[in-house]
């Protein structure tokens, strides 16, 4: 199959959420009733072109052409040496913006077009998805305002002004812990008002039905590719796929094509944080389940059921909540889960750029840092396929800060 040429539609899948987006348990829709309606025609409008050729030609249009996919898939020879394993990288972070946050972006904005919107919101934590999103608006010509936590807002200037920059307005959320969640809650809000024109852009597999399905399709693609290129490059399955999870997006994106390929074990990492006794961003792990962003999921809350901050050292790894799909696929043993701390990534973070000269975003540390955690004989003579979400670009000046020591002269 030749990946430059092929166009990707996604299939049903067994994992597929029922009518009301329940995985189980989880997920769902726990929105204002003011706002079913529009969810509900969002599904509707999903459904039609979910398995749609016309639609995904011109998503895959703009993925060859402005994204840069196929993605490459990397045999990573130093690592491999090191470890006495085959190891592969999928490199999402050679995606335009760095990382795979633009596919779900891309494909999302083309939907939106479609529909006749004239404007994108978002929320965002740390900005990477207020940039993917504000990257397609201006790429479409749709307006986009993008929330923002304003206690978020002044600790990533840079972000809120690539944003700026790309022709988006953002508003700094003042309600609350003033950071992500109620910069959701303030999404949720203007979307109920606005929703005839405009779309609301969600960047992770969360959120209301039908968004933690669509983004899981859309992100496939990962998967996708990665397992023809291994079929090309092994001609074979890999035995362990490894990624990390915030939302779970990049991570769904490459189990997706292999959760029924009993031979495969899939392997999501939590954020860590400074240990599961500290702060951290397990929800899988340490938290219970409860309602954050209009779905039913694993979620870090203290008794009172008030949602607690995450913390990471990775942005995009920092949020209290986890997509549904994973909920139901860790309470059903299907992908192993587990955590690597900030230091751990940090470690990871110097180990990549210097073994494979490969700077890899602080979130995607955390899954190369697991390769480490392993003991030796799970991982020795296996083929390894880790996926690479993103590139550290936007980490240098925190990363820079926290060790500049190491590297002084
Ligand atoms: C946002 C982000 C993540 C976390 O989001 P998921 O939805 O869990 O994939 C991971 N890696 C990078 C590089 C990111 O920007």
């Amino acid at each position: 199959m030749d990946l430059h040429k092929e166009v990707y539609i996604p299939k049903p899948s067994p994992f597929d959420p029922d009518e009301n987006g329940h995985f189980g348990k989880f997920g769902g829709r726990f929105v204002p009733e003011t706002l079913m309606p529009a969810l509900e025609q969002l599904r509707k409008d999903y459904e039609a072109v979910r398995f749609d050729k016309d639609f995904w030609a011109e998503v895959d249009y703009y993925y060859k052409n402005y994204v840069g996919r196929p993605s490459a898939l990397y045999y990573a020879e130093n690592l491999s040496k090191e470890l006495d394993a085959k190891i592969y990288l999928k490199r999402e972070d050679l995606n335009h913006t760095g990382a795979h946050k633009i596919n779900h972006c891309v494909a999302q904005a083309v939907l939106a077009k479609r529909l006749g919107k004239k404007k994108i919101i978002a929320e965002t934590g740390a900005g990477q998805h207020g940039v993917a999103t504000a990257t397609v608006a201006a790429l479409f010509g749709l307006e986009c305002e993008v929330f923002m936590g304003a206690k978020d807002v002044a600790r990533q200037e840079l972000n809120v002004f690539r944003m700026k920059l790309l022709g988006a307005k953002v508003h700094a959320v003042e309600s609350g812990s003033k950071t992500l969640k109620d910069a959701m809650n303030d999404a949720i809000r203007h979307w109920v008002t606005n929703a005839r024109d405009t779309y609301y852009l969600i960047g992770t597999v969360a959120g209301p039905h039908p968004y933690p399905m669509m983004v899981r399709d859309i992100q496939s693609i990962i998967g996708w590719e990665a397992k023809e290129q291994l079929k090309a490059a092994e001609g074979c399955l890999p035995d362990k796929i490894i990624a990390c999870i915030g939302g779970g997006s990049n991570a769904l994106g490459i189990f997706s094509h292999f959760l029924e390929d009993e031979s495969v074990e899939c392997i999501g990492i939590e954020a860590g944080g400074e240990g599961l006794e500290c702060k951290h961003g397990c929800s899988l792990e340490k938290g219970s389940p409860g309602v954050l962003h209009g779905q039913l999921s694993y979620l870090l809350q203290d008794e009172d059921g008030q949602v607690q901050e995450a913390h990471s050292i990775s942005a995009g790894l920092d949020y209290p909540g986890i997509g549904p799909e994973h909920a139901f696929l860790k309470d059903k043993g299907i992908v192993t889960y587990s955590h690597i701390t900030d230091v751990e990534a940090l470690d990871a973070f110097v180990w990549l750029s210097q073994s494979e000269g490969i700077i890899p975003a602080l979130e995607s540390s955390h899954a190369i840092a697991y390769l480490k955690k392993m003991k030796p004989e799970e991982i020795k003579g296996k083929i390894i396929l880790v996926n690479l979400s993103g590139r550290g670009d936007k980490d240098m000046i925190q990363v820079k800060d926290i060790l500049k020591e190491q590297f002084q002269d």
